[in-house]
Parts: structure tokens; C-alpha cells; sequence
């Protein structure tokens, strides 16, 4: 996806092709209103991050590879944002991971479900999740709750990108592993994570996918102790600091 009246070389070119891919994903029916206002606000944080990953959302990321490649069952969430973002890039991590794509929204239409999973397909995925719906998150009212059984319902590690607070927490307390993808460090999403990667959408995945890339052949004790050594304190305290004094 490309935005031609966007010159490389403004200072700010990577943050307008964000913003004009949303549009695009909202005028094709993949993102929802709501979507805008949550990348806006993605925005202002990724400006007081200074617009880059930050080494302490790169070990995040690593040990989010390592989860994936050692799960039993991971799966990857995409909303409307993500699949707008980085359909492309997700299916990417999903074939490096072995992690199987599951459709999930906050405001759920069958109708927005349809297209995103037809989209990701365009993009190469294959098997997307997400349209059984057969499985049941406790603690949530009944749309918010729905999963299929044989994806998040059953996986032990997900990938959830910028996920709502109250989900992010009830799947946080089903005792998954959640890896979340959220730019606000104070956010319940990041704070709920086993591993929170406070970093844009748009960098972290195909980050993650180089990094699962580069452990494909570790040894489990090796994932493990990347996993083990990671600080999700220190990585939500290194954001915030970043944002206070760049
Ligand atoms: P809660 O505290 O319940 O988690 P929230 O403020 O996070 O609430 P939303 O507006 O639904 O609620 O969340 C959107 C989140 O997604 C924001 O934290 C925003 O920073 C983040 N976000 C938006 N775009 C991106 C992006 N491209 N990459 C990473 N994070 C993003
Ligand atoms: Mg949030």
C-alpha cells in the first residue's frame, strides 16, 4: 500500500503513511471509527518516543520471538488496525513463528471479520481464525467474550496489538501469556502483559520476525532464558523514561 502524495522525504513521512493507511483501512470497511481515535492516540506517544524502537522494546520484542517459537499453541490477534497496518508483516511473524492468525475485534461485526479475513488472505495468510466464534473469554460481556475454541480459546501465548484494556486483563487472568503491542506504557493493555512492547505496530512485528527468524534453530533452553531474563518492569519503566527526558 502506498501513499504517492506523501514525499519520502518528509520528516514525518513514516507517521503520515501510517496515518493514511488507517484511512484507507476505514474507507475499505477493515477498521472501525473507533480505530482512528486509537491511532491518534498511538501517535502522540510514538512522537514522545521519538518515532523509533527503543533498545529496551527490542528486548521485548526478542523475548516476545521466544515465546512464540517455544508456545505450544500461540496465536497472533488482529483488529482492524492491525490488519490496515501490517497484514502483510503479520503474516510474515505467523510463518516464522508457526503461530497460527486469529480475527478478533472489539466492536465485532460479522460483515468487518468477513473482510479483514479475506484481506489477510490476500496477503498470503492461510487458516485464519476468528469466524467460529465458539469459544468464550470469562468475565466479559457477551460480543467482547467471543474467541474461537480452537484459537485464543485454546492457546497458551498470544500476540495481542493494541489491545483493550479489559480484554487484554481477562486474557491476562485465563492465564495466557499475553505479548501486547501498545506505544502507551501507562496503558492497562501494557500493564496486564507478561510482555509488554511499548513500540509501534509498524516496527515491532517485522522486528519480532527477524528475531524469531534468528532463534528458529535454539535450543528450548536458549528461548528460555531469553524469556526468563526478561524484566516487563524495567521495560515499562525504560518507556516511561523515555517519554520524560528523550
Ligand atoms: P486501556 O487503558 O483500557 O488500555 P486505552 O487508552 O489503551 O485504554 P484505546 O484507545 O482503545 O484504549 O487503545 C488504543 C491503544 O493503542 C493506545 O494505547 C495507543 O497508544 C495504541 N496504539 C495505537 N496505534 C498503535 C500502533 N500503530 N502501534 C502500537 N500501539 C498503538
Ligand atoms: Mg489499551
Amino acid at each position: 500500500m502506498t501513499a504517492p502524495e506523501i514525499p519520502e522525504s518528509h520528516p514525518r513521512y513514516e507517521s503520515l503513511l501510517t496515518r493514511h493507511r488507517i484511512e484507507a483501512g476505514v474507507d475499505r470497511g477493515l477498521t472501525s471509527r473507533q480505530g482512528l481515535i486509537a491511532q491518534g492516540r498511538g501517535e502522540a506517544f510514538d512522537y514522545l518516543l521519538g518515532e523509533e524502537t527503543i533498545p529496551s522494546a527490542d528486548d521485548a520484542e526478542r523475548a516476545a520471538a521466544a515465546h512464540l517459537l517455544r508456545a505450544d499453541h500461540a496465536v497472533l490477534s488482529v483488529n482492524g488496525n492491525v490488519a490496515a497496518l501490517a497484514p502483510e508483516e503479520t503474516v510474515a511473524l505467523a510463518a516464522a513463528t508457526g503461530a497460527d492468525i486469529e480475527v478478533n475485534l472489539f466492536n465485532r461485526t460479522d460483515e468487518r471479520i468477513e473482510r479483514i479475513v479475506e484481506h489477510l488472505n490476500a496477503h498470503g495468510a492461510e487458516g485464519v481464525k476468528g469466524t467460529t466464534a465458539d469459544g468464550r473469554i470469562p468475565g466479559l460481556d457477551h460480543e467482547r467474550a467471543k474467541v474461537d475454541a480452537d484459537g485464543i480459546g485454546s492457546a497458551d501465548v498470544v500476540l495481542v496489538p493494541l489491545e483493550d484494556g479489559d480484554r487484554a486483563e481477562a486474557l491476562a487472568a485465563m492465564g495466557k501469556t499475553e505479548l501486547v503491542v501498545d506505544l502507551n506504557p501507562m496503558s492497562r493493555s501494557a500493564r496486564s502483559a507478561a510482555v509488554p512492547i511499548i513500540d509501534n505496530l509498524i516496527r515491532a512485528v517485522p522486528n519480532m520476525t527477524d528475531h524469531a527468524r534468528e532463534l528458529a534453530d535454539a535450543d528450548e533452553s536458549t528461548l528460555s532464558s531469553i524469556v526468563d531474563s526478561f524484566d516487563r518492569e524495567a521495560a515499562l519503566a525504560a518507556a516511561e523514561e523515555r517519554i520524560r527526558a528523550p
